[in-house]
């Protein structure tokens, strides 16, 4: 557990809140996390003192917003241990990033490209449209009842057609924790382009890209506590350079002609257009909040208390949990017989916020034979008491609904 746990709550102005009477219990991490002072004072810092527009100007506040916003693409490539502050191109989050670097991978008719049963809508969706206008094939790796990767049929389906690998690190739906070191091994193997989906992994995980060996990896802001509307594409920087410009604008160019133009090196040839300058400040703020305590030691705290979750909801009669038993993140459910709407609208009477649907995953519940699941997830500031009362709840919830 984090050293003081309550100190830590109470940077999180939010977590005071009263829903329906009762303390607020947050569990929809996955979806969005709360926000601590140190990230509010850092975006309305920013708006006090320093607000200005970037890279273009020569007076003193433009001079300042440029240099606090690339102090924070610092910040954020020492979090991810990349090599050069270059590799980080500054997004609106994963779904932007994913389609950033869908739209510049160069592929043609019969390339194939590698995805999984477990991955989000966003990292569906945008290689569908690659296909579309390539010509190329999607495949996918199956799961098994734990929503564990087929490693057999991974192996199986790849092969020299295989020209990407785009997989979650960490499942939003079923907390997978996915063997991305390896898988990226094997896919170089085959000469494909590896592209991680880190999502989830972000908040949970230690993540460092040199280690793990793949090309591009997308992460949003607001799951590790930072604003909405920021986020981050990192790829190799070799790679950077040789692959084109997807959007066009301002900031991408070195030169604009009307017979041509010519474009900016990475990271500004694919951030065109004014950024989300406090975005990434506020961004920055966020992964040093979640240094000063540690990722191991919140890792260890959110397995702590989604092992409490899983073996006290275990109990309730007619209950199915979805995942490995060593699930990260997130905890997904369903109660025999009732649907988990009603089920989510019930707990959230009672205080406690889950999230219920399909996570944008329709395929993954369709492989399921479901049409969603109650899921909680957690952050560092949850609770072991957090975690009774959700099992009181979905307890008192089957009572009633059953
Ligand atoms: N990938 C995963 C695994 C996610 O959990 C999410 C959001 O829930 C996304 C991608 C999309 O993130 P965003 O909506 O912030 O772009």
């Amino acid at each position: 557990m984090p050293a003081d746990l309550s100190a830590i709550r109470r940077e999180f102005p939010i977590l005071e809140t009263r829903i329906h009477g009762r303390p607020l219990v947050y569990l929809d991490n996955a979806a969005t996390t709360q926000k601590p002072t140190a990230v509010l004072d850092a975006s309305r810092h920013y708006y006090e003192a320093v607000n200005a527009n970037i890279h273009r100007g020569t007076h003193h506040l433009a001079r300042a917003a440029t240099e606090a916003h690339e102090k924070a693409r610092g910040i954020v490539a020492r979090h991810l241990h990349a090599g050069d502050p270059a590799e980080v191109i500054f997004t609106s989050g994963t779904t932007d990033s994913i389609n950033l670097v869908a739209n510049i991978l160069p592929l043609s008719p019969g390339d194939e490209i590698l995805i999984s049963a477990l991955e989000h809508h966003s990292n569906i969706v945008p290689w569908q449209m690659a296909c579309e206008r390539s010509g190329a094939v999607l495949r996918v790796i199956p799961c098994d009842e734990q929503g564990i990767l087929d490693p057999v049929e991974f192996g199986n389906l790849l092969s020299p057609k295989t020209r990407v690998l785009a997989l979650t690190w960490l499942s939003n739906s079923f907390g997978t924790i996915n063997p991305v070191a390896a898988m990226i091994a094997a896919a170089k193997q085959v000469g494909a382009f590896t592209v991680i989906d880190a999502a989830q992994a972000i908040p949970h995980l230690e993540i460092d890209v040199q280690s793990l060996g793949a090309d591009f990896l997308a992460f949003s802001g607001h799951k590790v506590y930072a604003p909405t509307g920021i986020g981050v594409l990192w790829g190799r920087l070799e790679l950077l350079r040789t692959l084109p410009p997807w959007r066009g604008g301002g900031e991408m160019i070195k030169e604009v002609r009307f017979e041509g133009t010519t474009y900016n090196e990475p990271p500004f040839r694919y951030e065109a257009g004014t950024p989300n300058i406090e975005g990434a400040i506020a961004l920055a703020a966020a992964l040093e909040f979640v240094n000063r305590i540690g990722i191991t030691e919140i890792h260890t705290h959110e397995a702590a208390l989604i092992r409490q979750a899983a073996a006290a909801l275990s109990t309730i009669p007619g209950i199915r949990l979805y995942g490995p038993e060593d699930r990260a993140g997130a905890l997904s459910f369903n109660l025999t017989g009732i649907h988990h709407y009603d089920l989510g609208t019930l707990i959230d009477q009672m205080g406690v916020a889950v999230r219920t649907g399909h996570h944008c995953c329709q395929p993954l519940m369709a492989r399921f034979g479901i049409t969603g699941t109650v899921r909680a997830s957690f952050a560092v500031y949850n609770t072991a008491e957090e975690v009774d009362a959700l099992a009181t709840a979905v307890e008192k919830a089957a009572a009633m609904l059953g």
